[in-house]
């Protein structure tokens, strides 16, 4: 018997873990029972995953890097990828706000449920603003500073240092080219042979993939708010889902116009990692299967995964901003307040950065999101308004951040040469591997 193909397996997982959960809520003990007994394989699922996430990071950017010969040929790649994933960012945003102006969800919402909302969610949306207010009362600077680490080893405790990760690994690799070769080699031979490890531990991690996300699932169903709520919000949900769904059609199409690429070929090729994207809500944990399938399947070059993949994971996150609009804008609907054009303006700013600063974490981008409120005037109790449908609004703009950095990486690695052909023979060789 033929295999079924990973996103088919994912797929039954997922839809399997979803009904498990719904015939066992008519129980009395089923909520409990997923919580002990199912939750738990979710847990070390992602666990593992993100075990991978900064290993991968670091021994892929450091090869990455240290491929590329030479300084001008990285800040070339450098500058392309920072470059597209701000642009793409912005059109994100901008589709957000164009959508939820048109469909105006925030004046649907009755006073009743404002109310209910307000104050089931209060302290919920409370600790999300002092976290955000951490954020916010640290000086214009700080993200710079926090770029750089103080401790390697401690900048890789928390998947939250990713960019620190980062900057170590790329600051390594420019110290390897610049290095004579002779001595390199043996130090890039190790990463290149700790590479091949990781690859082949993510590989073992998603033979339990579909495992994982039925027990993801499940604990999600069970743990979800209940539906009354989600049908007040549903007008806001829709206006988010239907800007990431625009989103996806965007990628489809820079991938199918800059690289030839046909829509079935990108999206056969990512969907594993999108729907590891939907179940875990997290870009980071997300990555190693995100790195795989690009290289693997998309065709792009090592050279070129290595380098933007890591950093989109990291700042690139076009369902995220888009996301932040849409709350935004909802938020001050719901509130009665008109926003000027000027204000929506500052939304593209803001949203564009709270974006890039957001964890690639579930719920970091509503953290982020208190910023863009602050920014542009909208009271930021308004969060306890949409805490009820986040998580899966999360789940989304999460697969839509995986899209946008695996449609990125193409269309840059088609710009520097580095996207192999399917036709030609030794790709199709990798390929089938
Ligand atoms: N969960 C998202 C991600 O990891 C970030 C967010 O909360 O929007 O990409």
């Amino acid at each position: 018997m033929k295999k079924l193909a990973l996103h088919w397996q994912i797929l039954l997982g997922m839809v399997l873990g979803v009904g498990f959960a719904f015939a066992l809520s008519a129980t009395s003990w089923g909520a409990e029972f997923i919580g002990d007994w199912i939750k738990p394989f979710g847990t070390i699922f992602i666990n593992a995953l993100k075990l991978i996430a900064v290993p991968l990071i670091l021994a892929s950017l450091i090869k990455g890097v240290s491929d590329l010969k030479d300084i001008s040929k990285l800040s070339q790649m450098g500058g392309r990828t920072i470059l597209t994933y701000i642009l793409t960012t912005v059109v994100a945003v901008t589709i957000g706000l164009g959508v939820v102006n048109i469909i105006k969800p925030g004046s649907t919402i009755t006073k009743e449920t404002q109310t209910e909302l307000l104050e089931s969610y209060k302290g919920d949306a409370d600790s999300k603003i002092a976290d955000a207010k951490k954020q916010k009362e640290s000086g214009p600077l700080q993200a710079l500073v926090d770029l750089v680490p103080s401790n390697i080893f401690s900048a890789t405790t928390d998947n939250r240092n990713m960019l620190q990760v980062i900057f170590f690994a790329i600051f390594f690799g420019i110290g390897l080219i610049l290095i004579p070769e002779a001595t390199a080699k043996p130090v890039k031979d190790f990463f290149d042979g700790f590479n091949e490890v990781i690859l082949k531990l993510i590989d073992l991690i998603m033979l339990a993939a579909p495992f994982g996300v039925f027990a993801l699932l499940a604990a999600l169903v069970v743990e979800s708010p209940s539906a009354d709520l989600f049908a007040a919000l549903a007008m806001y949900g829709l206006s988010v889902l239907i800007g990431l769904g625009l989103m996806i059609v965007v990628y489809i199409l820079i991938v199918w116009v800059v690289t030839k690429r046909s829509p079935a070929f990108f999206l056969n090729g990512i969907s594993p990692a999108q729907l590891l994207a939907f179940s875990t809500s997290s870009s980071a944990a997300t990555l190693p299967v995100t790195m795989e399938r690009v290289e693997e399947h998309l065709g792009v070059e090592k050279e070129v995964t290595s380098f933007v993949l890591p950093i989109g994971a990291t700042i690139n996150m076009d369902g995220t901003s888009l996301y932040q609009a849409v709350a935004a804008v909802f938020i001050a609907q719901a509130f009665g307040m008109d926003l000027s054009l000027g204000a929506q303006l500052g939304i593209i700013a803001t949203a564009t950065l709270a974006s890039i600063g957001s964890a690639a974490v579930p719920g970091a981008g509503m953290v982020m999101l208190v910023i863009v409120l602050g920014q542009a005037g909208i009271p930021e109790a308004g969060l306890a308004l949409i805490f009820a449908v986040d998580r899966p609004l999360d789940m989304c703009r999460t697969t839509v951040n995986v899209t946008g950095d695996a449609a990125v990486s193409m269309i840059v690695a088609k710009s520097v040469g580095k996207l192999r052909d399917p036709e030609v023979k030794n790709w199709d060789d990798h390929y089938k591997k």
